[in-house]
């Protein structure tokens, strides 16, 4: 069997069209083109914000974020469970890595903890909404408001998911998002920064071009690194925006029949399954029964012996606070050095929660012959 949670975007035969006829509109093929403003104009109005700044990367929405929002030696509040570019871009942008908790069986911080973890030099707090799953709604986002904290939301993997109307990536501050081929849009590689902020836009955008500033009308005034998306990339984002709605209803139906298949075979829970709120369908986030012979990981790598690659394995479900590049970050006195202490929610959650992938090339056989596979490994026959 072979089903991957890595997989190549599908380009249709209309997307390819619109992509030489955006082409041939544009008035030039670098990020300074009409069609890039035209692509950060749709994405403004389909999120209701006021701006949209296409960047070249996710990675790159989050360092020009945070190059706007602390200064070097400042602490930005990150989830234990997050990706390592989350935590990169932090590094990149001088500023110290704090790690929080989540609440229980979520991704949105736990407030204890963040209260626990943050000090006088604390100036930003990340959210990450981890396979679409909601990291923030309205009470976290008046608590930081409170505490002096600007949120930056990482919805590199939540476009499209919506809390009460409200889309994931515009309750914080600042909202970054990939359009990595993995991700809701996909240009191959690329990225773009939602907000309501006029400041923060304007200096997030002059960062991103170079340091050009607008008002003056030329560079040189500050500085600013080249992360604009070239126009080939805008064109293609424009035809996957149109698609978007068809996309993510696509993958909630795959979702939907993950579910009926699961239900019928084995006795495992969904993730955020009595919460509130519509899901972009990005990956499928199951629990396995605390009960069970064998936990998440486990069952995610007899599922990889069996040709089935799921995020779970390839992420190996640990707490970004463990990984080596940061580890010097978690360190006495703010944390015993114990996962399960440190983060007991993530670190428990981490033990049950098994990923399931539902992008484009996923097939209904592939979900119907995977979760055999899957009752055959949690039955332990
Ligand atoms: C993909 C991803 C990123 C980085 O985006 P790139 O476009 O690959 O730089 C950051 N955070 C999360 C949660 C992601 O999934």
């Amino acid at each position: 069997m072979n089903i991957d949670c890595i997989f190549k975007a599908e380009r249709s035969s209309h997307e390819c069209e619109q992509l030489v006829e955006n082409i041939h509109l544009a008035d030039s093929l670098s990020g300074n083109s009409n069609i890039v403003t035209e692509y950060e104009r749709r994405l403004a109005a389909y999120f209701k914000t006021k701006h949209a700044i296409a960047v070249s990367s996710g990675t790159a929405a989050l360092h020009a974020s945070l190059a706007e929002t602390i200064n070097p030696g400042d602490e930005v509040l990150v989830p234990a469970i997050c990706v390592p570019m989350t935590v990169a871009a932090v590094l990149q942008a001088g500023g110290v890595p704090v790690f929080y908790d989540c609440q229980i069986d979520s991704f949105k911080p736990s407030i204890p903890s963040v209260d626990a973890r943050r000090s006088s030099k604390t100036k930003v707090m990340i959210t990450v909404s981890m396979w679409g799953y909601p990291a923030i709604d309205t009470q976290i986002k008046t608590y930081a408001s409170e505490n002096n904290l600007i949120t930056i939301e990482d919805t590199a993997q939540g476009l499209g998911t919506r809390n009460r109307g409200r889309y994931e990536g515009t309750i914080g501050d600042i909202g970054c998002f990939s359009t990595h081929e993995f991700k809701m849009i996909s240009t191959g590689e690329g990225g773009f920064i939602l907000t309501d902020d006029d400041r923060h836009a304007e200096n997030i955008r002059s960062f991103s071009h170079i340091g050009f500033l607008n008002t003056v009308g030329s560079f040189g005034y500050r500085s600013g690194l080249n992360y604009k998306l070239s126009s080939l990339q805008a064109s293609l984002g424009i035809s996957q925006l149109d698609i978007l709605n068809k996309k993510m209803a696509e993958r909630r139906r795959k979702i939907a029949l993950w579910k009926t298949s699961i239900l019928q075979e084995m006795d495992i829970s969904f993730f955020n399954e009595n919460t509130d709120f519509s899901h972009n369908g990005y990956s499928f986030g199951c629990l396995i029964n605390e009960k069970s012979h064998i936990n998440a990981s486990g069952v995610a790598s007899e599922l990889h012996k069996r040709g089935i690659n799921t995020d779970t394995h390839r992420y190996k479900n640990g707490i970004v606070a463990t990984y080596p590049f940061v580890r010097q970050f978690y360190t006495m006195p703010r944390y015993v050095g114990r996962v399960e202490r440190d983060f007991p929610n993530a670190a428990h959650l981490l033990s049950r929660l098994l990923v399931l992938p539902s992008h484009d090339a996923i097939k209904d056989t592939d979900i119907k012959m995977a979760t055999a596979v899957m009752s055959i490994i949690i039955s332990g026959e």
